[in-house]
């Protein structure tokens, strides 16, 4: 997970990412958008919940929020380490 936390800790929380991300829709869940991804991410050390899996999982790995994002954060990367991380724990 070092990958995915370092990525998420340089968010800023602009906000930039959100309008270009296909899977955030008007009025749905943050989670469902980088911003709100990145966030998660770093609580997932600590805990799991559906809330959060569902939020790694719907991503498209599209990179378009990176393509906006001033920080040139790799959400689509730190999407996968996390994912990989979920599945580590729920083998073990
Ligand atoms: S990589 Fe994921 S978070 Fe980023 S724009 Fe695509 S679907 Fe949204
Ligand atoms: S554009 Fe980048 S820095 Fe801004 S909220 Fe999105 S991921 Fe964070």
């Amino acid at each position: 997970m070092k990958y995915a936390v370092s990525e998420a800790r340089r968010c800023v929380l602009c906000g930039f990412c959100e309008p270009v991300c296909p899977t955030l829709y008007p009025g749905g869940h943050r989670g469902h958008g980088p911003r709100g991804r990145v966030q998660l991410i770093l609580l997932l050390e600590g805990s799991s919940s559906r809330l959060v899996e569902e939020a790694l999982y719907t991503c498209l790995l599209c990179g378009a929020c990176t393509q906006v994002c001033p920080a040139k954060i790799d959400v689509a990367g730190a999407v996968r380490e996390a994912r990989a991380f979920l599945r580590s724990k729920l083998s073990s």
